[in-house]
């Protein structure tokens, strides 16, 4: 199909089910997911010096990763990238400074065709869903059944994540409605950010997502 964003930029709180649905955009359409948590975890499992730094900041302090690091990351993966494959963006920006590093990051690499999916839902839901959250410890799918041990797609043992505890589930959203809910706004007033609602089944939500964004599996 023809490119009709170069990028497609995923918000959401926590929980939100954003990632899960990037990555059935990614399988449909072919595009590029690109997860700023992944990509973090990935470099603290590679044990590089970068990745102790990075293994302190958010598993022990539970906090972000400085701008500076996350832009160079970021930066350095969109680059990597096929300039003809759509980038779907997961987790990044974060901060109205993140917001202005990343117009300068595709600027740079000559993405203008951005929209940007605000997938709903409250705290609420937010608290309930990560309390139960488990990820495959090798394809990283996400699970949100509590009896399941091992992944449908690739077998692997399902684990949680050590910062899924209410306290650190807490401070996310706090730095989340600090943060994020300005640069919702401010894509808002850009007006290319398109809203779903993030509490139905996954299937559901998906629907109102290629909806939006007039996607069709060809
Ligand atoms: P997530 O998988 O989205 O929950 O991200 C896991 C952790 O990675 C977060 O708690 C942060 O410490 C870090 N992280 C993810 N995205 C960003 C970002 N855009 N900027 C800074 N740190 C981030």
């Amino acid at each position: 199909m023809s490119n009709k964003y170069s990028v497609i930029v995923l918000m959401g709180i926590q929980g939100s089910g954003k990632g899960t649905q990037g990555q059935l955009l990614a399988d449909d359409f072919g595009f590029t997911f690109l997860e700023a948590g992944g990509m973090f975890r990935d470099e603290v499992k590679s044990g590089s010096k970068l990745g102790q730094q990075l293994d302190e900041i958010i598993h022990v302090r539970g906090e972000l990763v400085p701008d500076e690091i996350t832009k160079e990351l970021i930066s350095s993966k969109i680059k990597e990238i096929d300039p003809n494959s759509t980038v779907i963006l997961d987790g990044y920006p974060r901060t109205k400074k993140q917001l202005h590093d990343l117009d300068e990051i595709l600027n740079k690499a000559d993405r203008d065709k951005i929209v940007v999916v605000n997938v709903k839902i409250t705290d609420k839901e937010t608290l309930e869903r990560l309390s139960k959250r488990k990820i495959c410890e090798k394809c990283k799918s996400v699970y949100r059944d509590e009896g399941q041990e091992n992944c449908s797609k690739c077998n692997s043992k399902l684990t949680r994540r050590a910062d899924d505890t209410p306290e650190k589930i807490k401070t996310r959203l706090a730095w989340s409605h600090k943060e994020t809910d300005p640069v919702i706004e401010e894509y808002r007033e850009r007006g290319i950010l398109v809203e779903v609602n993030g509490s139905p089944s996954i299937k559901e939500v998906y629907q109102e997502v290629k909806k939006k964004l007039d996607l069709q599996v060809t």
